[in-house]
């Protein structure tokens, strides 16, 4: 008990916050199944643990269907995909997440699957191949990306449905905080779960992690529910301050400072400079910094913006001219 995957929702009902998706979900999932026809395909936008693979397993749960989860980082040829494709039953749901990591030749064989559900196998080499189509059970795809502007435009036109994740607010994230805990059946008062949820960067995968660690610190020191002071006391021991910023983030807002002047610096370069990957810090750091109002995205690179400076109350060095 305790893995990601047992924590998640089973229901759309479980499903904290999203209230617009929800709401429009819910008609396009009644009118599905009425019908009882496949639902259309569904594209998931959305940061890294905001809950697209979630939202995917409950869209299956929802229809009674299957689903086969699959990842564009791991279908590295045709014939990966087609062996999922032939495998799948009528109104089943396929995930695959980081959509937009699909070599091309594998997005082509998508295209008619997702049009016309067929499928088109080359057999044979050389001058003596054929050209097979099969017929597909009518399936329904569901993608997930961190940003839809990473997908072909071909491929993006292919879904019918489009929903983009936002961050949470802190009240849906105190939920989270408190439906996980009752899972794993650790004590949390309402202000205990907010404090947690206050650092958790609108991302309820982080919610879930926070609380995970704060339940060990309160072990550890005998305590035998979370409550606001046992939650503060475990969150400073992280040294996470009160907005969320860890080491990092500060590291990262420092690096820019001083190294770079404030900015702008290209993606790569600050990459470089603090020797993590690019894509992470894309999507896991920055958007939050940018959420902040700490660091801008300007066509010459990463700025620091005035906000930055007064946080970290130092004034910038070309004010002081
Ligand atoms: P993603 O696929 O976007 O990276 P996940 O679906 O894996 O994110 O979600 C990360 C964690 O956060 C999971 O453990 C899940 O239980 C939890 N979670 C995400 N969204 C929600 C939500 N709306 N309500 C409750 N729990 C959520």
């Amino acid at each position: 008990m305790g893995t990601e995957k047992d924590l998640r929702p089973q229901r759309l009902d479980d499903y904290v916050g999203q209230d617009e998706i929800k709401k429009v979900l819910r008609v396009y999932l009644s009118a599905a199944t009425t019908r009882g026809e496949a639902l259309d395909h569904v594209l998931l936008t959305g940061y890294p643990g905001l809950g697209k693979t979630t939202l995917a397993h409950i869209i299956a749960k929802e229809l009674g269907s299957q689903i086969h989860v699959t990842s564009g980082a791991v279908l590295e040829r045709p014939g990966d995909l087609a062996a999922i494709l032939t495998n799948l039953s009528e109104r089943d749901v396929l995930f695959i997440d980081e959509i937009h990591r699909l070599p091309t030749a594998v997005e082509e064989i998508l295209y008619p699957a997702m049009e016309d559900f067929k499928l088109d196998l080359v057999v044979g080499k050389g001058p003596g191949a054929r050209l097979l189509r099969l017929s597909l059970p009518r399936f329904t795809l569901v993608g997930a990306t961190t940003r839809s502007g990473l997908l072909s435009a071909p491929l993006r036109d292919r879904f019918g449905i489009h929903f983009k994740l936002d961050f949470y607010s802190e009240e849906d994230l105190a939920r989270i905080i408190r439906q996980t805990a009752s899972l794993l059946d650790i004590p949390v008062t309402e202000e205990g779960a907010l404090e947690i949820a206050r650092r958790a960067r609108g991302t309820p995968r982080l919610a879930n992690r926070l609380l995970r660690r704060v339940r060990d610190f309160a072990v550890v020191h005998g305590h035998d529910s979370i409550t606001r002071e046992v939650a503060r006391q475990a969150l400073l021991l992280m040294d996470l301050d009160d907005l969320g910023l860890g080491p990092f983030d500060r590291r990262l807002i420092i690096t820019i400072m001083e190294k770079f002047n404030g900015g702008p610096v290209g993606l790569d370069t600050l990459a470089t400079a603090l020797c993590e990957d690019p894509r992470t810090l894309e999507d896991v750091y920055e958007p939050f910094l940018i959420r902040c109002g700490f660091i801008r995205r300007t066509p010459r690179g990463r700025m620091l913006t005035e906000r930055a400076y007064q946080y970290f109350g130092v004034r910038r060095k070309d004010a002081l001219f």
